[in-house]
């Protein structure tokens, strides 16, 4: 019983029932009985020498130091049901005018290296060019960005409708380029489980404002690991467990794509911190960290474990008696980089969920400094022309209530939808539903009027 003992510190296992444990126990049973029958035939997949991710042992080992964080997960997991039965997932598209989340990231590169250099062969204190390049590709993921190594045609692929910028303010207001760099003598290396305190003194913005990623060398090879979500205990009660240590931390050597130091094959497409940020958003592993485990996602198969191997080649599960194909190319799986391409729309909806419920990213998304303000109203409409989806981006005065109406030509109110007490705001406009032709978008306040004409082809 000790597995299971330590899978209660995994998020959401305060809920599995006993027929639960019982299936999961005989499955694991089974597949103990199919490797035995097995032993002896060739290894054909290499396993690769890198440790993909600690989130799962970190996270056991902050739920050791805080034993109130299993609640937390707990009451998360149960906030996340009732979010997402309200959204429930209808199309891999962005819905009619939902809200894009824009997230501000902090990078913080902590090197040990005495000169100051920027850059070249090697050196932990990475160039900007490699942070930016690692920034790009987070938004070709999350948005599922045609034309890059993002997009996906999977019948179940979604547009996440999450985006990443570097922060362009600090704490105290400053313009800031979202990176900041510190030289620590006293070590160069940093171990996932016991220095994540450490990093946070060398460098920390509030956690409930930024993403903070933490870029350095790690010990024991792993590629990265990020911190879950939780919630509150109580009513009313917002001190969470280690918002110091809140965000993600990844190895410089897999943080880009094809730059810099980025040299560990096959980890070189920038998807090591594609996928911790996903546990940053609640994600959790598509085998459940178990044999045939619940990730609390419906539209991923259920899958025995992960491909920890250096191959796109396909693999399949038995669970419960049902044989089913492994989403290798899903971002949470342990695929190699060229092999993923793939959130799912009930990915999409578990993470923004979270970023719905969970109180720092709740706090974080809300934060004004995501999209600048403006005296007046403004918006700007990209890309126009457009065929697919296009995106609204409205700047307004603090918090503000408005409406966005389309109109066609013929002055005919198409759709209009209401948004109470929003900041500066993207949103995203489908139009695959509508005919090819003009236009108009209009945005109104209480006070203000603005109206843009769209392209549809
Ligand atoms: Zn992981
Ligand atoms: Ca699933």
């Amino acid at each position: 019983m000790n597995a299971r003992k330590n899978k209660s510190n995994t998020p959401g296992s305060l809920r599995l029932s006993h027929s639960r444990l019982y299936r999961g126990w005989l499955s694991f049973l089974l597949l103990s009985a199919l490797l035995l029958s097995q032993t002896g035939r060739a290894q054909t997949s290499p396993a690769p020498a890198y440790q993909r991710c600690g989130a799962v042992e970190y996270e056991k080992a902050l739920a050791r130091r805080h034993p109130q964080r299993v609640v937390q997960r707990a009451q998360l997991e149960e906030l996340i049901r009732q979010q997402t039965a309200q959204t429930a997932f209808r199309s891999g598209n962005a819905r009619t005018g939902e809200v894009i989340y824009r997230i501000p990231v902090v990078v913080h590169v902590i090197h040990n290296n005495a000169s100051g250099v920027i850059g070249g062969t090697g050196n932990a204190n990475i160039s900007d060019e490699q942070i930016l390049s690692q920034i790009t590709v987070l938004n070709e993921d999350y948005r599922r960005k045609p034309g890059t190594p993002g997009f996906n045609t999977n019948p179940v692929g979604a547009d996440t409708g999450i985006e990443f910028f570097l922060a362009n303010r600090d704490p105290e207001g400053r313009p800031s380029t979202g990176i900041t760099r510190h030289y620590y003598a006293r070590q160069s290396t940093f171990d996932i489980y016991d220095d994540a305190t450490l990093l946070a003194d060398i460098a920390y913005w509030p956690s409930d404002k930024y993403l903070n990623i933490w870029v350095t060398t790690l010990r024991g090879d792993f590629l990265g690991y990020a911190q879950f979500p939780t919630a509150p205990t109580l009513p009313g009660l917002t001190d969470e467990t280690d918002e110091r240590t809140d965000g993600a931390i990844i190895d410089h050597r897999n943080f880009g794509r094809e730059i810099g130091t980025v040299t560990r094959a096959p980890y070189r497409q920038g998807r090591t911190t594609t996928h911790e940020i996903g546990h940053w958003l609640g994600l959790i592993h598509t085998w459940g960290d178990e044999v045939c485990g619940d990730d609390y996602v419906a539209d991923t198969p259920p899958t025995e474990s992960p491909n920890q191997t250096e191959e796109c080649r396909e693999r399949f599960s038995n669970c419960n008696g049902v044989r089913t194909r492994n989403q290798i190319e899903n971002y949470l799986d342990y695929s190699p980089d060229a092999c993923m391409n793939l959130f799912t729309g009930n990915q999409r909806d578990r993470m923004r969920a979270v970023l719905q419920v969970s109180p720092r990213r709740q706090r974080l998304i809300r934060s004004v400094a995501s999209l600048p303000e403006s005296e007046t109203l403004t918006l700007s409409v990209y890309p126009n022309p457009a065929r697919q989806s296009t995106d609204l981006e409205i700047r307004l005065k603090g918090f503000q209530s408005f409406d966005v109406d389309l109109i066609d030509l013929t002055g005919r109110l198409i759709q209009t939808r209401r948004y109470d007490n929003f900041p500066s705001s993207l949103i995203s406009l489908p139009l695959h539903s509508l005919a090819v032709g003009v236009y108009m978008v209009r945005v109104r306040t209480d006070r203000e009027t603005t109206a843009k004409r769209i392209v549809v082809y």
